[in-house]
């Protein structure tokens, strides 16, 4: 009798228009293009997100270099470890970089084994939460007065901090401007890179807005300025694009790079990453949020059982789906009271694409 296991693993690339273009540092998003990875075994279907975008701007990976890894390299992989995510993160550091394309793996595998176990991943992480505290991060607008207009917006809809994206020439003015127009709220600025070590000094404008934090304002690998800046500036720095792994991490943390680290798991290549991560930051009491990369409701869900973890006392970039999207493809996330998104309940991630939706939005399947 032929005996195999019914096992399998796909990837779906999917477009999504967004309800407001999204501006950073970077430039401009309208659509967002993502792959969606699927491990199934038996009747159980594990969904991941690769958050990675289609040009190389938040770091080189890419759609097509995360598509390429996948059928190539991660899915043989993910197959030869029986689809399970322990075996696979492990296994998967033989190959170097593409942390986007590996997370994406990594959180499908979690997420089948969660619907396999009848548990949500929260749990299995060992989570403390099931509310997660929710912010807002503000692209770059047209208009000082548009900015204020949204800002205010999402002050009414309770969102408990608001990051704003900066540049050069839009910044200094317009952080005092919106501290000025709202003096009690919880205020961030990110960069995304955007400063050199040159133009250094003109970070300290911010010190008068009480910033909760400036993020990434210098070069992705550059730990050793990021750390000049931290001594001479009191306004926190929160590391992103840097912190590619826990080793990073400790780097940065025994340099003095920064006071608060925002964490993705896309950036940092699975679960397994961003538990360690989680404990390094228990042990040494520093903060961390959880980021988003505009993910659909799939990525949305797997961020906000990874929030559930003790150290991410912080709001998160996860924001209410009607922010980014008019129809996402899982059912939408809205408050449960003003600020807070609650943790799905449902096994490993508790939500699913919903089939229509999905199949309408599907480009490519591999
Ligand atoms: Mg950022």
């Amino acid at each position: 009798m032929l005996v195999y296991s019914e096992k399998e693993i796909r990837g779906f690339v999917l477009s999504l228009p967004l309800v407001h273009p999204f501006r950073t540092s970077f430039g401009e998003e309208r659509e967002r293009k993502f792959i969606l990875v699927m491990a199934k075994k038996g009747e159980k279907k594990g969904w991941g997100e690769v958050v990675a975008g289609e040009a190389p701007l938040y770091s080189e990976e890419t759609l097509a270099s995360a598509k390429y890894m996948l059928e190539n390299y991660l899915f043989p992989l993910a197959l030869s470890c029986e689809l399970d995510p322990i075996c696979f993160e492990k296994e998967a550091r033989s190959f170097r970089g593409n942390p986007m394309a590996k997370a994406g793996i990594s959180l499908a595998l979690w997420d089948l084994r969660g619907k396999r176990e009848g548990k949500p991943l929260w749990k299995i992480y060992g989570g403390s939460r099931r509310e997660i505290p929710s912010g807002v991060s503000v692209g770059i607008q047209p208009s000082l007065d548009g900015l204020l207009g949204r800002i205010e917006g999402f002050v009414k809809e309770g969102y408990l901090r608001v990051k704003v994206k900066i540049k050069l020439g839009w910044d200094c003015e317009v952080v005092k401007k919106v501290r000025e127009a709202f003096p009690y709220l919880p205020l961030g600025a990110d960069a995304n890179s955007a400063y050199r070590k040159e133009n250094m000094e003109r970070l300290l404008c911010f010190e008068e807005a009480d910033l909760l934090f400036l993020e990434q304002p210098l070069y992705p690998d550059d730990l050793y300025y990021h750390s000049k800046l931290q001594r001479l500036t009191k306004t926190p720095l929160a590391l992103d694009e840097s912190i590619r792994s826990v080793r990073l991490m400790e780097t940065g943390y025994y340099m003095g790079s920064f006071s608060i680290v925002n964490i993705k798991v896309g950036r940092m290549g699975g679960i397994g990453e961003v538990l360690k991560a989680a404990e390094f930051a228990s042990q040494k009491g520093i903060p961390l949020f959880c980021g988003g990369m505009l993910e659909s409701g799939i990525g949305r869900a797997h961020n906000l059982h990874i929030a559930s973890l003790e150290p991410f006392v912080l709001p998160a970039d996860l924001s209410q789906t009607s922010r980014y999207y008019t129809q996402d493809i899982t059912r939408p996330f809205t408050f449960s009271r003003p600020g807070y998104i609650e943790i799905p309940e449902g096994d490993g991630i508790g939500v699913e694409p919903e089939a229509g939706v999905f199949e309408k939005r599907i480009i490519e399947k591999f």
